[in-house]
């Protein structure tokens, strides 16, 4: 007989204890061996290990009581919520968990809103209760706090608070709850096996392999040598192998209707594969893609040795590979030499993106700041998206610019209501209560002004226990100039940023003023300018370093002095003329690391 399935996924807010109730699930399901077992074995990545956070959702196949259960990990930050929402589109069931000493916070709404939307049946489970102590009390959660967190949870859920599981993933307790609660309650994957049909919802590429496809089967059967199509890109191969993640990939006879694992396809191209796209054996409906991930924020990207400039550009279409919402194109117009501007969901995904670059490619990067994309509206009424600041048109031809709008939404403990309002000053949020001592906040804000470090100061006016969750509703006109940086007199592309028109004078002084704080002194007078349109709005110089010419000349005529000082004079001038600044890369690093 065949063992039943069931394909679920974890989803909470950051650092709720996801990875760590899937190592217990590896544990208690005997997936791993237990002198194998390290913490977080889920998160393949180095990176994830370091930082302790999920970046790619990570597939594993379980066996427990009869029943193979498919799990997959998820990432929590906002930034990767569309990886969220790709498991979703894969599985049945979702544990929604929750940190008893946190509550629900913004991602955990946002990731059921997910839930909700894919018909996902929510298993709600309340984490960390080993926190709780009901003799000493003191620092820790009381019994009431964790009470009124699951009757949060429950209302969110739309479920009876009796339905809540406590647990605790560090040690274990009533782990096994929630393994049974999957089986009893998360309804097994359909079984049709009229139209060949999967869902590629992640794939790697290997170089001996080629493609390897993650799939989730909703229909049929899939083998070796079967011949296959993708739908959207029509590309047509053949299956190499089958299998299923143990975590690794261990190959199998065939994949059938119900169950998740990957497919080998015989494409050496990976511009043909697209991650929501379906594999089918003959053209049949496509299956309902995902939302799809759009970059927002962008940044240039450049390689310290020029000559790396074909390993940037490898690097960047291996990693776009599984990470659909990274896009770039090439970009030579910056002092910084060729490269890419390159955009990405947010700040931490372009961290994360640079920093992977850097290990698993070996490669010395430096970056522009990072910007938004704004609406032109030139003189011709020509609409235009302006997504990196090398676009921005001449001051005479722009009639009108929007910028992006976000709808932010806030979770806070209420003390902290007056402290977030100040923030949030003329943005008028409406605010509702959640549960006794937690508000949610709503407004409108300028995606700019996220960008900016709002999260940095949400978390410290808060002293962390804000979160936050902001999506891009739309477009509203602001008097947007291009505020310019001259050296010596030449625009430097790099430094200059998208202001306010209102802000373009306090900001282009405090670029004068750090370049001056970390510009190297050259053989002549540099000026350092900020410039809107053609209006000089700050400066600052930095003055000549004079080399001793007359130190090997003892004593002897001064008028030998004189000309020696004459011809250094004349030298600069020459070396003026020719505007040839030597900008260190480590100015421009101290640039932009604020
Ligand atoms: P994720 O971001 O949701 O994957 O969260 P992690 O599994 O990485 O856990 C975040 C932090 O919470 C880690 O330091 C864990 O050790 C800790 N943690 C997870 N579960 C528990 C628990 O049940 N009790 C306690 N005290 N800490 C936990
Ligand atoms: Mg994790």
């Amino acid at each position: 007989m065949k063992k039943q399935i069931r394909n679920f996924c974890i989803i909470s807010h950051i650092d709720h204890g996801k990875s760590t109730l899937a190592d217990r699930f590896l544990e208690l399901t005997a997936t791993i061996d237990k002198k194998k077992m390290r913490p977080q074995f889920l998160d393949m990545m180095d990176i994830e290990r370091e930082r302790g956070i999920t970046i790619k959702l990570q597939p594993v196949r379980m066996e427990y009581q009869g029943c193979i259960l498919n799990m997959i990990d998820t990432p929590g930050h906002v930034d990767f919520s569309y990886e969220v929402s790709r498991s979703l589109a894969a599985i049945e069931g979702a544990v929604l968990l929750v940190d008893v000493s946190k509550g629900i916070q913004a991602q955990t709404l946002a990731n059921l809103q997910l839930a909700k939307e894919q018909k996902v049946k929510v298993i709600p489970v309340v984490n960390k209760i080993d926190l709780v102590d009901q003799t000493t009390g003191g620092l820790r959660v009381s019994q009431e706090r964790a009470d009124e967190v699951a009757e949060e949870i429950a209302k969110a859920a739309g479920v009876l608070k009796e339905e809540v599981i406590f647990i605790s993933a560090k040690s274990g307790l009533n782990v096994e709850k929630v393994l049974k609660a999957i089986i009893e309650k998360v309804s097994p994957p359909q079984k049709n096996f009229q139209q060949e049909k999967a869902l590629i919802f992640d794939f790697q590429y290997d170089p001996y392999k080629g493609v390897i496809a993650f799939v989730r089967v909703f229909g049929g059967r899939f083998s070796k040598d079967n011949e296959v199509f993708l739908l959207n890109s029509q590309a047509k191969t053949k299956i190499k192998e089958v299998g299923c993640f143990v975590p690794q990939l261990q190959a199998q006879e065939q994949l059938e209707a119900g169950e998740i694992g990957y497919l080998v396809l015989g494409i050496k191209n990976s511009d043909q594969v697209k991650i929501g796209d379906t594999v089918a054996k003959e053209k049949v409906e496509p299956l309902p893609g995902y939302r799809e991930a759009k970059s927002v924020v962008f940044m240039g990207l450049f390689p310290n040795n020029s000559n790396d400039w074909d390993l940037l550009k490898e690097g960047l279409l291996k990693l776009k590979l599984n990470d659909p919402a990274l896009s770039f194109k090439p970009e030579s117009k910056s002092v910084l030499g060729r490269g890419f501007v390159c955009g990405f969901l947010g700040l931490l995904h372009a961290e994360i993106v640079i920093e992977r670059l850097k290990r698993e490619y070996n490669l010395n990067l430096m970056t522009s700041a990072p910007s938004v994309c704004y609406k032109v509206i030139d003189t011709s009424n020509k609409e235009q998206m302006i997504c990196s600041v090398l676009d921005w048109p001449d001051a005479s031809k722009i009639k009108k610019t929007l910028e992006q709008i976000c709808e932010l939404k806030i979770i806070l403990p209420k003390e902290y209501l007056g402290a977030v309002l100040a923030l949030l000053e003329e943005k008028s949020p409406k605010v509702k209560s959640l549960g006794l001592d937690r508000n949610i906040l709503e407004c409108q804000i300028p995606f700019r002004e996220i960008m900016d470090n709002f999260y940095d100061k949400l978390k410290s006016s808060t002293k962390g226990f804000a979160s936050m969750d902001y999506k891009i509703v739309g477009f509203k006109e602001a008097n947007l100039v291009k505020l310019e940086i001259l050296i010596a007199g030449k625009v430097e592309e790099a430094f200059s940023t998208i202001v306010l028109k209102d802000e373009a004078y306090e900001k282009g002084k405090a670029i004068v003023e750090k370049l001056e704080s970390v510009f190297l002194p050259q053989l002549f007078d540099v000026p350092l300018q900020a410039r809107v349109g053609g209006d000089i709005i700050a400066r600052r110089t930095v003055r000549a370093r004079r080399k001793d010419v007359t130190a090997g000349l003892y004593g002897g005529d001064y008028t030998r002095k004189k000309k020696v000082l004459k011809k250094q004079r004349r030298g600069k001038k020459k070396l003026k003329e020719r505007g040839e600044i030597k900008m260190p890369q480590e100015v421009v690093w101290k640039m932009f690391r604020s």
